[in-house]
């Protein structure tokens, strides 16, 4: 490793101490080590009002743009003409802006994960052309419209919303809840079943489509600053060049989830990593008793399993991205993650939650964002139970959904 690469590494994830970092090219650490600066210099300031006021800071976010988070000519040394970075990157992306915050990380995800690549797995060739290079600069915020209010795990059978065809363009009705960014997005992807063939299609809503209508859902106990909308959709008109013409069926819609689940199991990563960051930076540093909290032997024993877990949720998103690196992957293999990542990710936060004490439920120690927020990521990309009935099904051949 050179050792310029080493010193950043070093410097931003102490705590990797198997090194998996180490796979990354010094162009896209040092995209990383610009991202850390961006976030400390202009997010953190303003990241607890965000979060108590659940008013997501847009002005610092979008500060990411200038280290090219997307689109930067050194993710792409030796791929040009590529669409995406390399999925260890992403990997380390999800992890870098998770280990800082969860909602900044879901916002990202929700333009960057599953609407970018709704946009590049469904779109034909004039689609991304025309879609791709504005969402990747941050121009356009897009978001994933799939979830309704009544099928949420069920969605795949469930799906409700319809879509007729009246010559060359499509009549959209329906409802949508939880969609990510969905009251700002300047085109959302939406997914309703054609009412003449009944396969599920997708449609790009643009920003001020007649009979669009995105209400953020109030008092939410996580995931604060991120905006969730509930959609109404009421005869909505999208003209068929808007359809994107490879998605065809659940199939496809399935092929975007294992890229965008392996992405919320980095997610979770990031949180496990973020929450027990937070956690020795406390024990290191209060006094009970005469000395530190870290002095102590049963806060020993919980530092400890939380950065094994940390490590093995990096091994897993590392893993699933090299997987997907070299072409080779399921759904099973982002499910376990999934699953997996989600699984200590909570308990990570819930343990350094009681290491820090009474201070570990102000959103001054950090740990009381990572707790709450924990709950979100848990649920979202697939829950618990459903990543656990993909695995199932791989283990047993029988599906054990219904
Ligand atoms: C913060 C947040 C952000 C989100 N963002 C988006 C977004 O941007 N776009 C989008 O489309 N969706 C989004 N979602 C929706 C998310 O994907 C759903 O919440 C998720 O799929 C679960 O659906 P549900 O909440 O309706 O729970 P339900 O499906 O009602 O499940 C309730 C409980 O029942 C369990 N359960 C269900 N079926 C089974 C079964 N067969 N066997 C055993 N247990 C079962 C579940 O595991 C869960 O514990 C978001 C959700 C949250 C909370």
């Amino acid at each position: 490793m050179s050792d310029k690469k080493q010193e950043i590494l070093q410097e931003l994830y102490p705590e990797d101490i198997y090194h998996y970092a180490s796979k990354l090219t010094l162009g896209e650490a040092e995209v990383l080590q610009q991202t850390r600066q961006i976030l400390e210099k202009e997010v953190r300031p303003v990241i607890n009002d965000s979060w108590e006021k659940a008013q997501f800071p847009f002005e610092q976010f979008y500060k990411l743009a200038d280290a090219g988070i997307m689109n930067s000519p050194k993710l792409f040394e030796g791929r040009e003409g590529e669409r995406k970075p390399r999925e260890i990157y992403n990997a380390f992306l999800y992890y870098e802006l998770a280990r800082f915050d969860a909602s900044v990380a879901t916002f990202y995800t929700v333009h960057g994960g599953l609407g970018y690549n709704t946009l590049l797995l469904g779109g034909d060739e004039r689609q991304v052309a025309e879609f791709a290079p504005k969402v990747a600069n941050f121009e356009w915020q897009t978001c994933f419209a799939l979830t309704e209010p009544d099928h949420g795990s069920d969605i795949a059978g469930g799906l409700a919303t319809t879509a007729k065809r009246e010559g060359d363009h499509w009549i959209l009705n329906g409802e949508k809840r939880w969609i990510g960014g969905a009251d700002t997005a300047d085109i959302v992807p939406v997914f309703a079943r054609d009412v003449d063939d009944h396969k599920i299609k997708c449609f790009v809503v643009r920003k001020g489509a007649k009979g669009y209508n995105a209400v953020p859902i109030q008092h939410k106990a996580a995931l604060r600053p991120v905006q969730n909308g509930h959609i109404t959709i009421e005869d909505v008109v999208v003209p068929e060049t808007d359809r994107l013409q490879n998605i065809n069926g659940f199939k496809d819609v399935a092929n975007i989830l294992i890229h965008t689940r392996a992405d919320v199991a980095h997610i979770a990563t990031g949180m496990t990593g973020g929450a027990y960051t937070a956690t020795v930076k406390v024990a290191n540093s209060r006094d009970q008793f005469g000395k530190k909290l870290c002095h102590f032997q049963i806060t020993q024993e919980k530092l400890a399993r939380m950065l094994a877990n940390v490590t093995s949720a990096i091994a897993y998103s590392v893993r699933i991205a090299e997987l997907m690196d070299e072409g080779e992957y399921e759904m099973v293999n982002s499910a376990l993650a999934k699953m997996h990542n989600a699984l200590v990710m909570r308990e990570t936060a819930a343990l350094g939650r009681g290491i820090v004490g009474g201070n570990g439920i102000t959103l001054e120690t950090d740990i009381a964002r990572f707790f709450a927020d924990a709950e979100a990521i848990y649920t979202y990309e697939g829950t618990h139970e459903v990543n656990a009935l993909i695995v199932g099904r791989e283990i047993t051949g029988k599906g054990a959904f219904v």
